[in-house]
């Protein structure tokens, strides 16, 4: 049971065990609570060789992480951020947090990620950094993005909260542009409750991020602060969760794409089902799994859908609403292939834990009748 204690089949949990208490009840026994503590730096040179990259700043949530990197790359009031329209809300936060503009970006039919076709018309001379996300854990497309960023000297982000372990061209994301930002929120591919952590090859970066995320203190004179900073520091007892998942992140992976092509054989050849996306470039770790729904063709809609297995114990959920249409950011554009992907996307329950019996549960109840 979920907390809410509503659904039978929540749509994902974490999966922890006796590494992570282990590593808990040393926190509890050392008193090392705070963010000083051993577990920090073991996770983030864990976490830096697992992407391939020099350095990685553990932080306190997925946001912060995107908040800094913005931060260190000089991103401020009066700037434009080019963010895929489709995505969860923090990415375009994070570039308002820091005073820029988000610049929202239509997605890309193949991949459901930012378009690069679609980049160059939005770029003016304010634009200063581009965040591809690799949405629900498919790798956005990478070399043409950095094409467009080196021809127009904008800063490279990933956004890479949902996709811990996905390669492109057989290359692990998080070094694929400037900086990289990673999420350990609950539902993510690894957790430690809440965190986040940012990977970078620049040494220069890293040590900004550093200062930044610690009061902005000097390196020489921890009671001195050159620069205004924050407290995004990750925690010995958030860092020890994460130490431990990170023995399991191989597994985790794993597991997703065992239930990916679960559901993949299951539903490939439902009228009105479409699968996600998989692109030439791209190992997708299906953070969640999530499919479109043709309503004409399918004979229910998504919402149809999402209603029908919640009243079966199922949680599934419709994908991201895109943030051209939020509230907070309505723009007044048109992102026809965003809008169209937000309105038949959903995601179906896709926790590691989930075995052949639970995953033919979820497919009978899409195919049941209404
Ligand atoms: C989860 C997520 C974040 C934010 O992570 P938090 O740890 O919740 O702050 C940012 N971007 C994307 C795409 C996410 O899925």
């Amino acid at each position: 049971m979920t907390p809410e204690g509503r659904f039978s089949l929540p749509l994902t949990e974490p999966s922890l065990g006796a590494d992570e208490l282990r590593y808990l009840s040393d926190c509890i026994q050392s008193g090392w609570v705070s963010s000083a503590g051993p577990f920090v730096q073991a996770f983030e040179t864990a976490f830096a060789g697992f992407c391939g990259v020099s350095h990685a700043v553990a932080t306190a949530s997925g946001t912060a992480a995107l908040h800094l990197a913005l931060l260190a790359l000089g991103v401020g009031p009066g700037d434009e951020v080019l963010v895929p329209t489709l995505t969860f809300v923090a990415t375009a936060n994070a570039v308002s947090h820091t005073g820029a503009l988000p610049v929202f970006i239509d997605s890309e039919r193949n991949s459901w990620t930012i378009d690069p076709d679609q980049l160059e018309k939005a770029i003016t001379p304010r634009t200063k950094a581009v965040i591809p996300v690799h949405l629900y854990g498919h790798p956005a497309e990478m070399d043409r993005i950095l094409e467009v960023a080196a021809r127009h000297q904008l800063a490279v982000i990933e956004d890479a909260s949902e996709a811990h372990g996905a390669r492109y061209k057989g290359k692990r994301v998080g070094g694929l542009g400037d900086v990289a930002a990673f999420s350990f929120y609950g539902s993510k591919i690894i957790t430690t409750g809440e965190g986040g952590m940012v990977v970078t090859d620049r040494a220069d970066l890293a040590e900004k991020m550093q200062v930044l995320r610690d009061h902005g203190r000097s390196r020489e004179n921890r009671y001195e602060h050159p620069v205004r900073g924050f407290n995004y520091r990750m925690s010995n007892v958030q860092a020890a969760l994460g130490l431990a998942q990170m023995k399991r992140i191989d597994e985790h992976v794993t597991a997703k794409r065992r239930i990916a092509q679960a559901y993949g054989q299951a539903l490939c050849n439902i009228p009105g089902l479409t699968l996600p996306p998989q692109a030439t470039w791209a190992e997708n770790v299906y953070w969640l799994y999530s499919i479109l729904v043709d309503k004409r063709l399918f004979g229910a809609t998504r919402d149809g859908l999402v209603s029908k297995l919640w009243n079966l114990g199922i949680e599934a959920r419709p994908i991201f609403f895109p943030l051209h249409r939020q509230p907070i950011y309505q723009t007044g554009q048109s992102l026809p292939v965003a809008e169209q992907l937000a309105e038949q996307g959903i995601s179906l329950p896709s926790s590691t834990r989930l075995g052949d019996q639970e995953l033919e549960r979820v497919v009978q109840a899409i195919l049941s009748p209404a």
